[in-house]
């Protein structure tokens, strides 16, 4: 364990290089899953300056799950519910000039850091990328990167630029010192909230050669609250855009 800790310290050192990097994980109730992400976050090939749980108000193992996976990891509790205040808090505590952010049950792979670093670097004018996602399990892994595809096309039209989705995206420190903080309305899904936020300072772009691979749960579990919240929210988005609905009128 300890030469495992002194590997993972010596890559950090080394691949970092003037480059500080965070990765920020909001959690709740994630027992099932965190060890997972938490692996594969530790599996990549540009390793993080630092990760950051964000524990929105657990009463499950997943704290302890995250001590024991690493104790270097920076686990911080927010106690305001919802994504959007547990993903402030992330990104305010972060010191990175990047920070990704991926959802507790996804699983980046094992590129996904190194190819957003990359991303920023030849790409200089983007404030923020996001990228496809594909459902791990069997039956919705049939689908691919396609259902992504089609949302992010659909956002791209409806409003004006690129989203964000939240298991996949980074964003530079320096935009959201612009932005923050980002729930002024915690009724909207807070990756595309942020994106129209973040749309008011900068270019976002989408890299479809990083995929991060997402538990399609809520598809299964609650497939109601998917199809139906899932539009209708959608919808709220377009009136919270102000810019865009007052281009239109
Ligand atoms: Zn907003």
């Amino acid at each position: 364990m300890v030469l495992f800790y002194l590997f993972v310290e010596k890559k950090a050192i080394y691949y970092n290089n003037h480059m500080f990097v965070s990765v920020v994980i909001p959690a709740l109730n994630e027992e099932k899953y965190i060890q997972s992400c938490l692996e594969a976050i530790h599996q990549q090939t540009f390793f993080p300056s630092e990760i950051i749980v964000v524990d929105n108000g657990s009463t499950d193992k997943t704290n302890k799950i995250v001590k024991n996976f690493n104790p270097k990891i920076r686990l911080i509790i927010e106690r305001r519910r919802g994504a959007a205040h547990a993903r402030d808090a992330g990104f305010n505590a972060a010191k990175g000039d990047i920070i990704c952010r991926t959802d507790a049950d996804a699983r980046p792979t094992k590129d996904w850091i190194k190819k957003i670093v990359m991303f920023f670097k030849k790409t200089p004018g983007a404030v923020a990328v996001s990228g496809p996602l594909v459902f791990y399990e069997k039956l919705l892994s049939f689908f691919g990167s396609s259902p992504s595809y089609l949302l992010a096309a659909l956002s791209r039209l409806a409003l004006g630029h690129e989203i964000l989705y939240g298991p996949n995206m980074a964003i530079k420190k320096s935009a959201w010192k612009k932005i923050r903080p980002c729930s002024d309305n915690i009724n909207l899904h807070e990756d595309y909230d942020l994106a129209q936020h973040i749309n008011r300072v900068g270019q976002i772009y989408f890299d479809k050669n990083n995929v991060v691979f997402v538990s399609g749960r809520r598809v299964y579990k609650t497939p109601g609250r998917f199809f139906i919240d899932y539009p209708r929210m959608f919808l709220n988005h377009l009136s919270h855009n102000r810019g865009f609905v007052s281009k239109l009128v």
